[in-house]
């Protein structure tokens, strides 16, 4: 087991990390990006299936489930609406606030169309998301409920290393702006924990390690071109921060008129820096750590939930909880975004990936 975490954490050493599609604002996006299509539309097919129904696409479903943790391995799984099946998708929908029927309902159906991450909702039969609360609850509102959640074995950095530093892949040609997006994510973080954050030149020796890959890049968890998998990072002290360098960034500003495929780093940054502290995901909407975001929404401020989690990992900042960054002019994620001519825009939403193997090798050899 040791051998395979120094072979795969060897392998992102010699990653070959790429040109990101970032762009300064939602103006400079091409309008090509609009026809973006996700990757699980796969799934539309498979309205009004019920339970005893045979239906091709189904052991697709069934593999998608298995990916996340809600369905057992299974060396081929058949197009049959089993009853293991139904189970899942109850477990599913309570976690994202879903009508539990084990059905595949519209909003279940559309909820599962949109691309997400790789990581696992429930790892090793535990989770603190909604289906792993004694009561089951249903409602997308319980905000006094934390939901907050931890990888196997709750890795934290370990005391000694408090005051991370964190670097840029040397390949990435990021500008200034670029860089400040990653402080302002990791200042929201530091405000509300001990920890602090400093940027430094050497790669090697960075703490916590960010590129921007494509496709597969080397750590068993490729990345899927524009939307599907956006960016995913690995739980502590292991510090890689990998975005998919398909995907089109957006720097700064209003994203409420964006292409759908347009996406708000400093959002996806964020949550992905809650997985390297040693977050997982919760079931509460407004928090960091929900799975998904809305798409052409800027998502960066801290919930109760996001800040229960991580002082309980680390503490509350000695200092008192500093004011995290302004998430200024841009609309938070209770606004619903509306689109230029005042109609709402399709609701995509998109998953990020932190990568499980990792977290398990790394669990294993405690
Ligand atoms: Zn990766
Ligand atoms: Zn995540």
């Amino acid at each position: 087991m040791k051998f395979l975490l120094i072979t795969s954490l060897s392998l992102l050493l010699f990653l070959n990390p790429i040109s990101a599609h970032i762009f300064p604002n939602v103006s400079s996006i091409p309008s090509w990006l609009n026809k973006t299509t996700c990757a699980w539309d796969q799934f539309k097919k498979l309205k009004g299936c019920r339970p005893g129904d045979r239906f091709n696409g189904l052991s697709n479903l069934k593999t998608y489930l298995n990916r996340f943790g809600y369905i057992p391995s299974s060396p081929n799984f058949t197009d049959l609406f089993d009853p293991l099946l139904q189970s899942a998708l109850k477990t599913y929908q309570t976690n994202f606030n879903l009508n539990a029927t084990g059905l595949l309902d519209d909003q279940t159906l559309a909820q599962i169309q949109l691309p997400r991450c790789g990581i696992p909702d429930i790892i090793n039969n535990s989770t603190s998301m909604n289906s792993g609360q004694p009561t089951g609850r249903q409602s997308p509102h319980f905000h006094s409920v934390s939901h907050y959640s931890f990888f196997p074995g709750r890795p934290i950095w370990p005391a000694h290393r408090r005051d991370l530093t964190y670097a840029f892949a040397p390949e990435n040609p990021l500008s200034n702006e670029v860089k400040a997006v990653f402080a302002r994510a990791f200042a929201r973080w530091a405000a509300v924990t001990p920890l602090t954050f400093s940027a430094v030149e050497s790669f090697r020796s960075a703490d916590i390690r960010i590129g921007f890959y494509a496709g597969d890049h080397g750590d068993g968890e490729p990345f899927d071109g524009v939307l599907g998998t956006l960016a995913h990072a690995f739980s502590p002290p292991s510090g890689h921060f990998h975005l998919d360098g398909d995907e089109s960034w957006v720097v700064s500003g209003d994203l409420r008129s964006a292409p759908l495929a347009a996406i708000d780093l400093e959002s996806v940054a964020v949550h992905e820096i809650g997985h390297l502290l040693g977050l997982g995901h919760s079931s509460v909407e407004e928090s960091i750590m929900f799975p998904t975001i809305t798409s052409r929404t800027r998502k960066v401020d801290l919930a109760a939930d996001d800040i229960n989690g991580i002082q309980e990992l680390y503490g509350g900042n000695p200092n008192g909880n500093l004011s995290p960054p302004s998430s200024s002019t841009t609309p938070s994620v209770q606004e619903r975004e509306m689109s230029r001519n005042g109609a709402a825009p399709r609701p995509l939403r998109f998953w990020w990936s932190p990568v499980l193997i990792a977290a398990v090798e790394l669990f294993l050899m405690r």
